[in-house]
């Protein structure tokens, strides 16, 4: 990473993550990641570092600094091969408190969820909707002091091992809302994944090296105290943006974290593997990709920088969209590519499992589906950055 520009405790943070790959290693990881276990000691570790509240003011417990410190501290844990879905899941929880939850729910919920005494899932997928997050159907039915929630939702990373999952359900149908204004009708949970009515079912894929499982979750007369909304009644969806800016760049630079992983792997390999007379590095058509990938990152690092600097200024919506979304874009296409030219550079040792690059390679390309596929990124950039006509 590059720390020329970076504050003394930036620079901390990078110290504080190559110390920490020390104990937790790539190798940990990976028998994590193989038998889709949570990282629960990796986890508490980190929340003993304080960095796992990296965004939450010192006085819920956390490290009171911004996204850019998060960018950091992510992107170089991932350069040392340690991702987790939760490290964006968990930070988009912390934010809405942050952002929108009152006192007493900021008092209830931050400290442990800094200490890594707890993780936050998060869940707004449904099988139906799918991108069109305006036609999600669980609804929360205001009954007296609490709501009764009921639906479904799909692909909700690490449900089972999370304690608290936050749920977008709808509180208005969306035919009241559509003609007035879809973003309405929305509203934001806390759910314990204790909760009676609440179950899961495993999502099987293959390939996937993370440590998390997915899962569809079912909420049956879920009962969730009202004092467990975050926010207004029906405004849920003006306080996503926030935390859907926070996911994309979050994604980001783990993505390039990862990408870089695989490319320094890749270089090394290609100084030191020996067929003809010279190392395979020797070669422009299997050096140039190597120079292209690290371009590629760099820029994508430039990006997510200024995407996260926007968000942390609180500069104009427009402009934290659009380089968030860039962000994300370039990020997750490029951090791909990397994986697959190290691939290639590596031949058929790309393949063997001593050799760790092929683990990355489902993860880089779930990346470029989700937490957003990368075509309504296109959407965003065409429509409310080049004003062309909604194309969808
Ligand atoms: C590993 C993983 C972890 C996830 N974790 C979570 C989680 O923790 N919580 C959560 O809520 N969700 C999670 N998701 C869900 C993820 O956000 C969705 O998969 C994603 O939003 C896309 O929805 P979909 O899969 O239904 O695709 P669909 O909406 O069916 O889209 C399919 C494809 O159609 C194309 N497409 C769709 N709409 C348009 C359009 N308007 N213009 C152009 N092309 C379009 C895109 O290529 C897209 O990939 C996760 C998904 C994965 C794979």
């Amino acid at each position: 990473m590059d720390i020329s520009r970076m504050t003394e405790e930036q620079k901390m943070i990078v110290g504080f993550t190559k110390d920490f790959a020390k104990k937790f290693n790539r190798e940990y990881w990976l028998s994590k990641a193989r038998v889709r276990e949570f990282p629960v000691e990796m986890w508490k570790e980190l929340g003993k570092s304080g960095y796992i509240g990296m965004m939450v003011p010192t006085e819920y417990g956390g490290a009171g600094y911004g996204l850019n410190e998060l960018r950091i501290l992510l992107q170089s844990l991932a350069e040392q091969g340690l991702v987790t879905l939760a490290f964006i899941t968990h930070p988009m929880g912390q934010i809405l408190l942050v952002r929108h939850g009152t006192e007493e729910q900021k008092r209830k919920y931050l400290p442990n969820m800094c200490s890594g005494e707890s993780y936050f899932s998060f869940a707004i997928t449904e099988a139906d909707a799918g991108t069109n997050s305006y036609k999600i159907k669980t609804f929360a039915e205001r009954e007296g002091d609490h709501y009764v929630l009921n639906g479904q939702k799909v692909f909700i990373s690490g449900a089972k091992e999370s304690d608290h999952m936050v749920v977008i359900a709808r509180t208005k149908p969306y035919e009241e809302v559509k003609d007035i204004d879809k973003r309405k009708g929305f509203s934001i949970f806390i759910v314990d994944t204790k909760a009676k009515g609440l179950s899961m079912d495993e999502i099987e894929t293959d390939l996937l090296m993370i440590p998390e499982k997915q899962y569809i979750v079912y909420f049956d007369n879920v009962k969730v105290p009202v004092e467990d909304r975050v926010g207004e009644e029906d405004r849920g969806f003006f306080y996503l943006f926030d935390l859907l800016n926070v996911e994309r760049i979050v994604t980001a630079c783990t993505c390039i974290g990862v990408g870089k992983y695989v490319l320094n792997k890749a270089v090394n390999y290609a100084k030191e593997r020996i067929i003809f007379d010279d190392p395979i590095g020797a070669y422009q058509a299997v050096q140039h990709p190597l120079a292209r990938s690290y371009v590629n990152l760099e820029l994508a690092e430039l990006v997510t920088e200024r995407a996260a600097t926007a968000f942390d200024n609180k500069e104009n919506p427009q402009i934290v969209g659009k380089y968030t979304n860039i962000a994300k874009l370039v990020a997750s296409e490029f951090a791909y590519k990397a994986c697959d030219v190290a691939i290639q550079v590596h031949g058929g040792y790309g393949f063997v499992t001593e050799y760790d690059i092929i683990t990355c390679l489902a993860w880089l390309r779930t990346a470029r589906v989700a937490p957003v596929n990368n075509e309504m990124i296109l959407n965003f950039i065409g429509q409310h950055i080049l004003g062309l006509p909604k194309s969808y």
